[in-house]
């Protein structure tokens, strides 16, 4: 039987290392000197000194060489929110993660730190500077958030001397940045279809969006925060820019920023979120006979007329945390970052290609 290499405390594995999240966590844990490992089921980039494994997480055989000798394991991936998959989202978040915690048990990995989502407090109504202890969504609007709620009561509960895996969860809201699939190419998309003309609602509501690089810093300090006996083992902490913003102002920074008009005209948000919500029934019931998947989900609705920010305060308090990038800045990098997605851009630099998908989770 070959020798088993010793964890070292340096020697991290990111699993969805190539995803947005994932990708940005690797990159500073190599600027701060770790040793890193990828897992995913898609290599989406090479970098020096990085091994990747190509697997599926709920697949504990594939999982196991990507956690030799590691000490530290971030767990961010997730099927795309967009995707509106219930099986698929339970086998991944829930079963997926069940085998992730086994085979960080198996592999003697002492760390484990999930990225969950600040969405699991979140039901559709007005949640203004929300703490950690707000209670579990009951009624969650979808099936990304249902599972990402069952996913960060398993990896809490995992934290104890029981298994000898120390465990914490990181709630980010709305990431942003360079290189995000979603958000700004969604928004260029729509804008490019004259669909970012209306605001839903009054246009007041204030929600987080959070620079990745903030987000990062997040998951670092958990992770470091985890020692034998912290008070940081088995507790989940909001990562926000505590800057929090009107969602539209937002979006209409971005737009202008690239070029486009900002939305304008109003629609009151009882009518937008009861067609929704008619639109989502509809396709429910028709999926047997066509398969129709409406863009604009009650979800969606929801997070765009309504308020929906957090406290960052116990993450200050526990792990130090502040955020590294202010908002302002964090727009102008992640506009800069995007110049064939400006309005004037040639037509040949418009390389991204967009699915109908979400902006936000
Ligand atoms: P992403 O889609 O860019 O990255 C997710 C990665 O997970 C992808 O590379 C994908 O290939 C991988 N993956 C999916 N299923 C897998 C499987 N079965 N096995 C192995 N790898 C698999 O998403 P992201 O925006 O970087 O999000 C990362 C994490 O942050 C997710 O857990 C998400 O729920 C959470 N989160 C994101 C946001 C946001 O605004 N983007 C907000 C809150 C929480």
């Amino acid at each position: 039987m070959a020798a088993r290499l010793r964890p070292s405390n340096k020697r991290c594995a990111v699993i969805g290392g190539s995803g947005f999240l994932g990708r940005h966590l690797v990159e500073k844990l190599l600027d701060r000197g770790y040793t890193v490992s990828v897992f995913d089921i898609r290599k989406s980039y090479e970098l020096p000194g990085v091994a990747f494994y190509r697997g599926d997480l709920c697949d504990q055989q594939a999982l196991l060489p990507a956690l030799e000798a590691v000490s530290l394991v971030f767990h961010c991936a997730s099927p795309a929110p967009a995707c509106d998959d219930r099986e698929l989202f339970k086998r991944v978040n829930i079963d997926g993660t069940r085998t992730v915690i086994q085979a960080c048990t198996e592999a003697g990995v002492q760390k484990l730190v999930l990225t969950s989502s600040a969405s699991v407090v979140y039901e559709g109504r007005d949640i203004k500077n929300g703490k950690e202890d707000l209670a579990y969504a009951k009624k969650p609007l979808d099936f990304y958030t249902e599972t990402k709620i069952e996913q960060e009561k398993l990896v809490l509960e995992a934290c104890g001397p029981g298994n000898g895996l120390l465990t914490v969860a990181v709630r980010p809201h709305g990431i942003f940045g360079p290189r995000d699939p979603q958000l700004v190419p969604v928004l260029v998309d729509m804008a490019r279809r004259g669909r970012m003309t209306f605001i839903i609602g009054d246009g007041t509501n204030l929600v987080d969006f959070t620079f990745v690089e903030n987000v990062v810093h997040g998951h670092i300090l958990a992770a470091e925060s985890l020692q034998p006996g912290s008070s940081t083992c088995g507790k989940a902490y909001h990562i926000t820019n505590d800057e929090p913003v009107r969602f539209w102002d937002f979006l209409s920074e971005l737009l202008v920023g690239l070029g486009y008009k900002p939305p304008r005209y109003h629609l009151p948000y009882p009518l937008v979120y009861g067609l929704a919500l008619l639109l989502w029934l509809l396709a429910l019931i028709l999926r047997p006979l066509v398969s129709f998947k409406p863009t604009f989900t009650p979800m969606r609705v929801a997070l765009a007329g309504t308020y929906h920010y957090y406290s960052c305060d116990r993450a200050k308090r526990d792990l130090g945390y502040k955020p590294v990038v202010g908002l302002k800045e964090g727009i102008q990098r992640t506009v800069q970052s995007y110049p064939h997605l400006r309005r004037d851009a040639p037509v040949e630099a418009r390389r991204d290609q967009v699915g109908p998908t979400g902006l936000f989770n």
